[in-house]
C-alpha cells in the first residue's frame, strides 16, 4: 500500500460529531503521514455490516469502531489481544501482514493511562465503577492492571452490574456489584456511565454519599470551539463538584487521547504524536 493510499476511519452511530477524525489528522499531519480518516455511519439495525466495513478500512489502513459496534467488532476479529477478550469489545482495528483482521481494546490503555498519572505513584486499592457498559468494563480492567485490591460495580440497571461483576471474577478480579445510586467510601470513582453527556442529567453519584479520594469521569468536554458554556471552566460538571470537595479528579479528554494514541502503533508501526494529538482535541485546530 503506497502512503497516499491510507484510508481510515471510525465506524459506528453516532459518528458525525466524533473528534477522532480532527485528532487523527493532526497526528497524520504531524508525522507526515498521506492518510485520510473517515466517519462511516453504519446504523445499530445495520450491524451486520459492521465486519464488511472494517474489512475495508483494515485494508486501506485499519480504523476504529465506536458505539453501538464495539461488541460486534470484537466478533469480527480474527484476531484479538487480551484486551478485546477480557471485555469482549473491540474500539481498534488493523490488518495484519498475514491478511487478518486484528483488533485491540485501547479503551483500556488510556483509562490505565489516566488513571495511573492520577494515582501518581500511589496504589488504586478500592476502585468504584460508575455504570456496567464497555467503558465500564474497559475501567475495571484498566484498574485491575494497576493492581486494584477490589473493583465495586454500580448501574442503573442492577443485573448488567452483576453480570459484568461474574465476568471479571473469573478473569481473576475481586469485582463486586454494589447497588444503584452508589453509596460508600473508595479510593477512585469512574463514571463509566454516559451521564453528563447531556446538559440536563443528573450526576451519575454525589460526592455526599460517594467519598472518594480521586474521580475520573470518562465523559469528555468538547473542544473549546463547541463547547457549551457550562463547560467553560474546564472538566465536566461533576469533576468540578469532585474538585470543590477536595478530590483530585479529571475529565475523560485524556483517555480519549491516549486510547487514539495507542492506535498508531498498530496502523502503522510508530508511536503517536502525542502532543499533536493533544492539542488538537484541546483547542479544537488541526
Ligand atoms: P454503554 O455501553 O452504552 O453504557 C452506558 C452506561 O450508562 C450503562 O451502564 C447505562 O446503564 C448507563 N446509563 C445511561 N443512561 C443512564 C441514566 N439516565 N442513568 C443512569 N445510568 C445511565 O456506553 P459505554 O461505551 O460504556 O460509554 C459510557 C460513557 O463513557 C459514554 O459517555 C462514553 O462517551 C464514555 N467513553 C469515553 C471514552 C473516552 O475516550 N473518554 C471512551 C469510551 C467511553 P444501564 O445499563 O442501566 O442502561
Amino acid at each position: 500500500m503506497s502512503a497516499g493510499s491510507h484510508r481510515l476511519g471510525v465506524i459506528g452511530d453516532p459518528v458525525e460529531h466524533s473528534l477522532s477524525p480532527r485528532m487523527h489528522a493532526a497526528g497524520f499531519a504531524a508525522l507526515g503521514i498521506e492518510a485520510e480518516y473517515v466517519t462511516m455511519r453504519v446504523p445499530a439495525a445495520e450491524g451486520a455490516s459492521v465486519e464488511a466495513a472494517m474489512r475495508d478500512l483494515a485494508a486501506t489502513g485499519g480504523g476504529n469502531v465506536t458505539l453501538p459496534h464495539k461488541g460486534r467488532a470484537a466478533l469480527a476479529l480474527d484476531e484479538m489481544t487480551d484486551a478485546v477478550r477480557q471485555i469482549g469489545a473491540c474500539n481498534c482495528f488493523w490488518e495484519t501482514d498475514a491478511g487478518a483482521l486484528a483488533g485491540d481494546n485501547t479503551d483500556v490503555t488510556g483509562i490505565a493511562g489516566v488513571l495511573e498519572d492520577l494515582l501518581d505513584g500511589r496504589e488504586p486499592g478500592e476502585v468504584l465503577v460508575l455504570g456496567a457498559g464497555g467503558a465500564a468494563a474497559a475501567a475495571a480492567v484498566a484498574a485491575g492492571r494497576l493492581g486494584a485490591l477490589t473493583v465495586r460495580i454500580a448501574n442503573r440497571t442492577p443485573v448488567r452490574a452483576a453480570r459484568l461483576a461474574a465476568r471479571l471474577r473469573k478473569q481473576g478480579l475481586d469485582a463486586r456489584p454494589e447497588p444503584w445510586p452508589a453509596a460508600g467510601t473508595c479510593d477512585v470513582v469512574v463514571n463509566a456511565t454516559s451521564l453528563g453527556l447531556a446538559e440536563n442529567d443528573p450526576p451519575p453519584a454525589s460526592f455526599d454519599r460517594v467519598k472518594a479520594r480521586l474521580a475520573l469521569d470518562l465523559v469528555y468536554t468538547p473542544a473549546s470551539d463547541e463547547r457549551p458554556p457550562d463547560h467553560d471552566a474546564g472538566g465536566t460538571r461533576w469533576t468540578r463538584a469532585a474538585n470543590a470537595r477536595g478530590i483530585r479528579a479529571t475529565d475523560g479528554l485524556e483517555v480519549l487521547v491516549l486510547q487514539g494514541a495507542a492506535c498508531y502503533p498498530r496502523w502503522f508501526g510508530v508511536e503517536a504524536p502525542v502532543e499533536a494529538l493533544r492539542r488538537a482535541v484541546v483547542s479544537g485546530k488541526t
